[in-house]
């Protein structure tokens, strides 16, 4: 398994159905009940309470990434 994210700024999760990779944005993964496979159509849920660490450190990136938008909107 090769964690890498060469893709650049694609970001998701695959499928432990069929394998297909299933492209989803952080604030989508935050907020969203669910994903949905659409290649096989099964439902993904978010379980927030075993998941809570992973949530939060996703919440991180995207403060992080609102930060950076800030920063680039407003220079000095
Ligand atoms: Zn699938």
């Amino acid at each position: 398994m090769n964690q890498t994210n060469q893709q650049g700024q694609k970001s998701g999760l695959k499928c432990p159905q069929c394998g297909n990779f299933i492209e989803t944005s952080v604030t989508e993964l935050l907020h969203a009940q669910g994903l949905r496979c659409s290649h096989c159509n099964l439902l993904l849920t978010i379980n927030r309470h075993e998941s809570r660490q992973a949530m939060e450190i996703l919440q991180k990136v995207e403060d992080a990434s609102k930060n950076l938008e800030k920063a680039s909107t407003f220079k000095r």
